[in-house]
């Protein structure tokens, strides 16, 4: 048996397969390079720890952003002058779980995102710095045209966590600015606009998912290690190992559409 099984939701004979490409829509072959994006260092394992084995397994270059730099996550005085540096090392023992090298990490101040939405110059010693700016659509634009992803991973902009939020709306926005002419200095524009998917982190999804992975119980093993491995967060650990275990080894994709403005759209409802 394999160690994965995918379905899509669309898929009217509900069929069954093993390989990304029957289930994710405009393959690209050896061209596929995904993006995960992590607003804390632990989202990812979280929302997509069985999905990043399977990338790894077909090959695909896989990379993941994270977007904080994990200040805000002490549970004792004891962690706050070097809880970055513990969060650090965590981070990289726990995606070695999942045979994920590609790391990135933007370094904006974790629990505060909100000052670093949008794009502006950087002060000095500022936070995210790139091309003398910062600012999340700053750095999103520029990673999005170094690494051109074919597709990218975010948590649900339904989650709670105002970092959460954050993330995902300015990934959307900088999408558009990475497939424009705007902000030269960060890079060649983007040719193609990758497809995008919400993963489930600590929120249902405002929908159902499209993509539902399933797998054998070592690699369910492995995600769980992976989480484990955020020894410092012990909110994830106490609150969170436990409901992600009884949920068993199945993930969920949310593919998102961008439905622009049209007039045509509402033409028919007077
Ligand atoms: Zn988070």
């Amino acid at each position: 048996m394999s160690d994965f099984i995918l379905s899509r939701r669309d898929n009217k004979s509900k069929s069954k397969t093993s390989k990304l490409n029957e289930i994710f829509s405009n393959w690209q072959g050896e061209k596929e390079n995904w993006l995960f994006i992590s607003p804390h260092d632990d989202d990812v394992a979280i929302g997509s720890g069985i999905l990043l084995q399977k990338a790894v397994s077909e090959q695909i270059n896989t990379t993941v952003l994270i977007a904080t730099d994990g200040q805000m996550g002490y549970c004792s005085e004891t962690q706050i002058a070097n809880i970055v540096e513990i969060r650090r090392t965590e981070t990289i023992n726990s995606f070695k779980e999942l045979n994920i090298e590609n790391l990135e990490w933007l370094n904006f101040p974790d629990g505060n995102l909100n000052s670093y939405m949008g794009r502006r110059r950087a002060l000095e010693d500022d936070y995210g710095s790139i091309y003398d700016h910062t600012g999340l659509q700053n750095s999103f634009t520029y990673y999005f045209r170094k690494l051109k992803p074919t597709r990218i991973f975010i948590p649900t902009g339904e989650d709670l966590h105002t970092d959460h939020k954050i993330v995902f709306q300015e990934t959307l926005i900088s999408l558009f600015h990475a497939t424009s002419q705007i902000w030269p200095e960060l890079g060649p524009s983007l040719e193609k606009f990758p497809e995008v998917y919400e993963m489930a982190v600590y929120c249902d999804f405002n929908g159902l998912p499209d993509i539902k992975i399933e797998c054998s119980e070592q690699i369910f093993q492995n995600k769980m290690n992976a989480i484990k491995s955020y020894e410092s967060q012990k909110n994830i650990i106490d609150k969170l190992v436990g409901k992600i275990q009884s949920g068993g080894p199945v993930e969920y994709f949310r593919d998102i559409r961008f439905n622009l403005y049209s007039a045509a759209v509402y033409q028919d409802v007077f």
